[in-house]
């Protein structure tokens, strides 16, 4: 490490690491910590707060917002609750748990930690100034010049992005940072978009007492997920009040502020109809953030997107010194999942800078592959959604054979004890070849702890005759997976994709092992299944006989 002299009132100074980070988010944080640990010097520029979007302006304050919401439909459902759970939210308790949980926009605990780690920090916007070079230009002016021995990692994330709507820039409209950092609920919000963002945001707001309306340009929301998911969410949004207007698009803004305020809005709408809202939040898509980070210096335009290979590498910049990690280089843009490329990137840089053998066959420890293969994600809606691998968009999109089959959640004996009148749905979607778990989608309450089993199936491609041995406990809404293979193995799933002249082998049944075909335990049930008050769960009822409890 050197240090280079004063020059006037601006002061310059220079260090060398092994690795430099651009960028201190959550996938910026874990790939600084992970070459250290591999015994690598290395150093963050960070220009804001340490741990980034998620922290404070997204992940975190998203869900705390969202919890109360969750937590009080369920109680909703629950006999005995109902009556304790009726009535508005506590805004301000609400509010103040939103604070408490994006560290009130303090990031000394994160400094901390990264200090425990020993990763030097420098606070300031940094750009690329050449090959394995960072400059760095701090808050209060001064110059840092870093040098990076093996590697830069860009992790500079993504910022909101906003349709070119007349009017726009002067009506300072909500982004997600003041859809997730507001201190007063609007009388009214317009939330424009109809992907997770947008739906959980309309779904926080019109809780905590705003009108909202849900301006959609498609005719469905949660397009890149599957339909019925994008239904049941109509449907739980539209239950609240929300009103929902499909195939409308933004034409034009207005709004002439009044006197120490924020006059309402008038949005001009495709429809030729006007809408009055207090505020409107843009929840539009975001883009990866590679303006101002001195592409230029080595060859790339500002602004463009960074391609990478499976090791993160950017593969338009020559001798592989350059990474790119986390939202920046657009894979799939969730924290989880930049944290996994995070790890993968580190090892792979610590591996390289050793001159240890690389291992970047797909799901080796030197190649991302879940990242594009097994994404998991959750919708924190009414109803949750949990999601995994393929969706049968996807396969559409990509003409990928598959076989789906779906179970209607609500006979599941979990699912009455979670909450009375439980609606939720599952499909699966099977490799017909392999006989592995491809895709998996729930969408019910409760389901969002359900995605890491399903991760689980298709991450490690787990055979189905192995799932099988994989018993849900009872009575809960895990049983669903039970239920998805029973109807893999005695149904007909749908044949999804090209060629649906459907040639091949009879797959499932003549797999199973013999012993939990379904006429060896038929001859276990009894003449008649006991008196229920509901007929729904009888199936289960059985199953638990045919387990021998
Ligand atoms: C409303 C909302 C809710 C979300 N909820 C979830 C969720 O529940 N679960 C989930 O997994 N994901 C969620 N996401 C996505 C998640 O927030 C991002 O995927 C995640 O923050 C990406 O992390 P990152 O480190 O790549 O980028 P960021 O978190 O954006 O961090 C980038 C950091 O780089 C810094 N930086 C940028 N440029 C420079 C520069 N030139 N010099 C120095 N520093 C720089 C920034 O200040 C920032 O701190 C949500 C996103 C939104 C918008």
């Amino acid at each position: 490490m050197n240090e280079a002299t004063a020059d006037g009132d601006v002061r310059e100074h220079a260090y060398e690491y092994d690795v430099v980070v651009v960028g201190g988010g959550p996938v910026g944080e874990n790939v600084a910590e992970r070459v250290r640990s591999a015994g690598l010097t290395a150093v963050i520029v960070e220009r804001d707060l340490l741990g980034g979007e998620c922290s404070y302006w997204a992940c975190e304050p998203s869900k705390a917002l969202l919890r109360p919401v969750l937590a009080r439909a369920d109680a909703l459902r629950v006999p005995g609750l109902r009556r304790a759970a009726e009535g508005p939210l506590d805004v301000d308790a609400v509010l103040a748990h939103r604070d408490a949980m994006a560290f009130h926009w303090k990031d000394d605990a994160q400094a901390d930690w990264l200090d425990s780690v020993s990763v030097d920090l420098v606070r300031g916007h940094g750009r690329l100034d050449g090959p394995r070079r960072v400059t760095v230009t701090t808050p209060e002016g001064d110059t840092v010049r870093l040098a990076a021995r093996h590697a830069v990692v860009l992790g500079t994330g993504s910022v909101p992005s906003l349709p070119p709507v007349p009017g726009l820039d002067r009506v300072r409209p909500w982004t997600s940072r003041e859809a997730t950092g507001a201190r007063r609920v609007p009388g009214s919000l317009a939330v424009v978009g109809g992907g997770v963002v947008a739906v959980e945001m309309a779904t926080a707001w019109q809780a905590l007492g705003s009108k909202v309306t849900l301006l959609v340009i498609e005719d469905h929301l949660l397009g890149r997920m599957e339909p019925f998911v994008g239904e049941m969410a109509e449907d739980g949004l539209r239950e609240a009040g929300v009103d929902i207007r499909y195939g409308t698009a933004v034409e034009s803004l207005r709004r002439h502020d009044a006197a120490g305020g924020r006059a309402p809005l008038r949005i001009t709408l495709s429809t030729g109809e006007e809408l009055t809202a207090d505020e409107i939040l843009f929840a539009t898509g975001r883009t990866p953030r590679t303006r101002d980070v001195g592409l230029d210096t080595v060859g790339l335009a500002p602004g463009d997107r960074l391609a990478v290979d499976d090791t993160y590498r950017v593969t338009a910049v020559p001798d592989g010194w350059l990474y790119a990690v986390g939202d920046v280089n657009g894979r799939a843009l969730l924290t989880h999942q930049g944290k996994y490329q995070a790890r993968i990137a580190g090892a792979v840089i610590a591996a390289r800078a050793a001159g240890r053998p690389v291992d970047d066959a797909p799901w080796g420890a030197h190649a991302g592959t879940a990242d594009t293969a097994a994404v998991p994600q959750v919708v924190f809606g009414v109803p949750e959604v949990a999601a995994v691998g393929l969706t049968t968009v996807e396969a559409d999109r990509t003409g990928r054979r598959v076989d789906v089959v779906d179970h209607d959640m609500t006979g599941i004996a979990g699912a009455h004890q979670y909450g009375e009148g439980y609606r939720g749905r599952a499909r699966m979607l099977v490799d017909p070849e392999r006989g592995t778990v491809v895709g998996v989608t729930f969408a019910g309450p409760g389901v969002a702890e359900l995605v890491h089993s399903a991760t689980f199936a298709v991450a490690a491609e787990i055979p189905l005759e192995r799932l099988w041995h994989a018993v849900p406990a009872f009575p809960t809404i895990g049983e669903v997976w039970l239920r998805l293979l029973e109807a893999y193995r005695d149904g007909t799933p749908a044949a999804h994709g090209q060629d649906t002249a459907d040639t091949r082998p009879t797959p499932r049944f003549s797999q199973l092992p013999e012993r939990i075909r379904l006429e060896d335990t038929v001859a276990e049930r009894p003449a008649s299944p006991p008196a229920s008050a509901d007929a729904a769960v009888t199936p289960d009822w059985w199953l638990i006989r045919m387990g021998g409890i």
